[in-house]
């Protein structure tokens, strides 16, 4: 082994890929998790490597939007008026990131890095020997009004097409060769070809962390409490198994990364921006790729060739209680759109995104502590940017040069 001894902080789909490119570097790699790998906010997404996610989230018409979210919970995206005092600093960050020219940056820095997603992926997935844990099946997004089509269109889609996205637009019965048990109230969609579908991300990452630990990895399962300073240089890891000495770390807690960042002296914008499933295990209709509604903004996606409803995006503190009466509304948008979905057997799920203002992933060292990396932050597209952010970890921790600009990403930005 000629690299050096490196703990990655976090299994979720980030913290496992970043383990297997430092492997694949030379590095002696272990991997430290308080639960199971994939079992954070990884395990209940819907399974999507978007190499189409360019659009940032706070884009211009959201500050027309931010009183219906504080007072209509049926909102795509709530806010929680309990927590709105300590939401504050985030959501005026949030708000400044809507101006026009902030889009148009942030949608750069994601074109960066987000149409190579599922290039990078490919080495892990033929090593892990799990190819037919994923297909290519683009991602279909319909509309049943010409408002919410045209709106689409003159906004987040048009930012895509700007940034070389393909975008294909069908009528109705297009949309219903493709997805033949939607409603026939669908007029319109537009399919994005370059999006890929895991058959379940929790399975899809656990996978590639047993093909991480199969190379001579080692996945430790412990909660890690604190990261040192070592004199001389290097990290050590306090976690309720034990130290783990390093000399370097790779922080990828993912919503759960502000409050060690801060102990480690770099202030973050990070907050939890939940979101829900609802899971049918019996859907009795068959579901061929995601399907988003352009109206209401909630997902049908096959995971486990069933389909998981995802949607009901909320903005509130991390230990607030879940609110699954909002995921509940989400079934019968979905059976108008899905007619003959039966929700038997249903279970429901929330996790927590690791949202930032700009949409942007922290990635880089910190000035605080040099032998500490950030890797977390990834928003709505953090299975979509696993290896992505694997490749650029492992070549900062190589001392490589960086394959794309990652000022944009950089750790201290929110407060240099
Ligand atoms: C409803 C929904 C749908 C989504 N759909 C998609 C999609 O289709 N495609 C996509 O790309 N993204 C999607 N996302 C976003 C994506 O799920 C997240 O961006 C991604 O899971 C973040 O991965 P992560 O590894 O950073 O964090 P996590 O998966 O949350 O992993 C963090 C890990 O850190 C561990 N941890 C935290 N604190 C400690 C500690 N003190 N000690 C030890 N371990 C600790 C946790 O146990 C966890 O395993 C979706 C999100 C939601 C909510």
């Amino acid at each position: 082994m000629t690299g050096k001894r490196v703990a990655v902080l976090g299994a979720g789909a980030i913290g496992v890929c970043v383990a297997l490119y430092l492997q694949r570097a030379g590095h002696d790699v272990v991997l430290v998790d308080q639960d199971e790998p994939g079992n954070g906010c990884t395990f209940g997404n819907a399974g999507l490597i978007q190499c189409a996610s360019v659009v940032p989230v706070a884009t211009p018409g959201i500050v027309r939007a931010v009183p219906r979210m504080l007072l209509d919970r049926t909102q795509p995206l709530h806010i929680r008026w309990r927590y709105l005092p300590s939401l504050a600093p985030y959501l005026l960050h949030f708000l400044r990131e809507s101006r026009l020219s902030r889009v148009a940056a942030n949608a750069r820095a994601l074109a960066s890095i987000v149409p190579r997603a599922y290039d990078d992926y490919l080495p892990l997935i033929e090593a892990a020997g799990i190819g037919a844990m994923v297909r290519p099946s683009g991602e279909l997004h319909v509309f049943e009004t010409d408002a919410a089509f045209a709106a689409a269109k003159a906004g987040g889609f048009a930012i895509r097409r700007a940034h070389g996205v393909r975008v294909e637009e069908l009528d109705g019965d297009a949309v219903r060769d493709l997805e033949p048990n939607l409603s026939p109230t669908v007029r319109h969609g537009l399919f994005l070809p370059d999006c890929y579908q895991t058959v379940n991300p929790r399975r899809f990452v656990a996978a590639l962390c047993a093909s991480f630990v199969a190379s001579g990895g080692e996945f430790r399962r412990a909660r890690v409490d604190d990261v040192e300073a070592r004199n001389g240089g290097g990290v050590r890891i306090v976690t309720q198994g034990g130290n783990i000495e390093a000399a370097t770390a790779v922080l990828a807690f993912g919503a759960f990364s502000g409050p060690l960042a801060k102990r480690l002296g770099t202030r973050v914008r990070l907050n939890s921006e939940r979101g829900y499933h609802i899971m049918l295990p019996q859907p009795g209709v068959t579901l061929n790729r995601t399907v988003v509604s352009g109206e209401y903004r909630f997902a049908l996606a096959p995971i486990d060739g069933n389909v998981r409803i995802t949607g009901a995006a909320e903005l509130a503190r991390v230990g607030a209680p879940p609110d699954y009466s909002r995921a509940r509304r989400l079934l019968p948008l979905a059976r108008h759109l899905l007619p003959g979905l039966d929700d038997a057997g249903q279970t429901l799920w929330m996790g927590h995104r690791p949202s930032t203002p700009d949409s942007l992933p922290l990635l880089g060292r910190t000035r605080a502590n040099p032998d500490v990396v950030f890797a977390f932050g990834h928003n709505h597209s953090g299975l979509t940017l696993g290896g992505t952010t694997g490749r650029l970890i492992a070549d900062l921790v190589g001392g490589r040069a960086a394959s794309v600009d990652l000022t944009p990403f950089s750790p201290t930005r929110f407060h240099d």
